[in-house]
């Protein structure tokens, strides 16, 4: 590992009072005041359409909102806040992202009550698994009583809903025995690089791949499955696609490399930038014999691969050149409760209105049923087409990943 040193690690400003107490303590520059952040266009709430269901295909009780492509949701990803406390190049770049960014302040953020009555109404509707996201997620102050209230929900079967969190690892230590307490059920961390240069031009807050590791690591000790999650960049970091997978090769941690995503517009995103899965498959093969698997549930984003020789598994997520539409039944709620139907939307459906409004839980379910059912969002499948709609996208910092 070369270079730099944990003591270099300078967190950046943050000031909003949601924020975690545990978060390190910045020491420059002074605090900037947070100022509300101009409000984002919203659609409005469709108040005619049809609300599409299908049954369960394993005949397990309840229905499923049904989209105009025919696919369901099963899969809701919840980003709790829009602050990070990293900057990283291909999310939220310093030069956009500046200390004194106007972030959401605390009365535009969903309560955790709010998040905890969409997401009920969503699993007696079919959802299956939760996401909680950001942003960093461990920033939100008192996360893990979200996450005890959510790990409460039961789907129609009666059956407990997949419950994870990505989190850049930052927090984790001090947070992961009480997440595993509150019922999380698994962790994905993100880490671009073990070489400390490359992970820290990555963070771009001098953040060390060293701490993200005894992060992970802590993680398993209290039990946690982990996943790691590496975006690939050409040129930047494809020489950490080894080092990657030798450190957790026989750990029961699964690295899934990410192809790099034209999510929002803040990272100037090109497709040269981008390493095909394949190629990464391929350096992968050269040096350890491998074989794909097949997918664990329908609509799973990884394709997965394991070495012939039982060190393990590890996956590829080819958002840009094996586009994965036809199966994508995830929706995402913001922060301030708009409600996405794709990672590259450029405008969400502002269900705060409603739930500030004093909505009955019926109308909450039929303007859920009826946004769904309207869906015929396949932004990345149109990418490989060459027919991608240009418009300015959400990004990913809010919208999450
Ligand atoms: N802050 C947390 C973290 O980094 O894990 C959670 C939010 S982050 C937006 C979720 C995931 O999105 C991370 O694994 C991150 O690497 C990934 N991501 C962010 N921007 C991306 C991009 N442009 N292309 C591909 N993946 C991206
Ligand atoms: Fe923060 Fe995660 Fe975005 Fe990096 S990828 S800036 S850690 S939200
Ligand atoms: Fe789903 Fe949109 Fe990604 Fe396609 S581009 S897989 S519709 S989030």
């Amino acid at each position: 590992m070369s270079g730099r040193k944990n003591k270099e690690y300078r967190p950046v400003m943050i000031t909003d009072p949601t924020l975690s107490s545990t978060h390190p303590k910045p020491s420059a520059p002074k605090a900037t005041k947070v100022i509300r952040i101009t409000p984002r266009p919203a659609l409005p709430i469709p108040q005619s359409g049809p609300v599409t269901r299908a049954p369960r295909p394993d005949g397990l009780p309840g229905t499923r909102w049904i989209d105009r492509l025919g696919r369901p949701l099963t899969d809701l990803r919840i980003s709790v806040t829009d602050h990070c406390n990293f900057r990283c190049r291909y999310c939220m770049p310093k030069e956009k992202y500046a200390q004194n960014h106007n972030f959401l302040a605390m009365t535009e953020l969903l309560t955790f009550d709010e998040i905890l009555r969409v997401s009920r109404i969503a699993v007696a509707n079919g959802i299956e698994k939760i996401r909680l996201t950001g942003g960093e997620p461990l920033l939100r102050k008192g996360i893990e009583n979200l996450v005890a209230q959510l790990a409460a929900l039961r789907t129609p079967a009666g059956k407990p809903i997949d419950l994870a969190m990505t989190t850049n690892g930052s927090l984790l230590i001090k947070k992961a025995q009480a997440l595993k307490d509150a019922g999380l059920g698994r962790i994905t961390v993100s880490l671009d690089g073990i070489d400390e240069d490359i992970f820290q031009s990555f963070n771009d807050v001098g953040y060390p791949a060293a701490k993200v590791l005894e992060a992970i690591d802590f993680a398993r000790q209290v039990g946690f499955k982990v996943k790691v999650n590496t975006v690939v960049k050409k040129g930047v970091n494809e020489g950490e696609i080894l080092k990657i997978c030798e450190v957790f090769r026989g750990t029961g941690v699964t690295p899934r490399f990410i192809e790099y995503m034209d999510v929002g517009n803040a990272n100037d995103w090109r497709m040269d930038e981008v390493v095909p899965s394949r190629e990464v498959v391929a350096r992968i093969a050269q040096r350890w014999p491998v074989e794909s698997l097949s997918p664990t549930a329908p609509g799973e984003t990884a394709a997965r691969w394991r070495y012939l020789d039982g060190g393990g598994e590890f996956g590829v997520i080819s958002s840009v050149t094996r586009a994965f539409c036809r199966t994508c039944s995830r929706v995402r709620l913001s922060m301030e409760g708009r409600l996405y139907l794709c990672l590259f939307a450029s405008i969400g459906c502002d269900l705060r209105t409603m739930l500030r409004g004093g909505c009955t839980d019926s109308e909450l379910e039929t303007a859920i049923g009826r946004i769904w059912s309207a869906r015929e969002d396949r932004y990345s499948e149109l990418r490989s087409m060459g027919a991608a709609p240009s418009r300015q996208k959400v990004e990913m910092n809010y919208i999450g990943g």
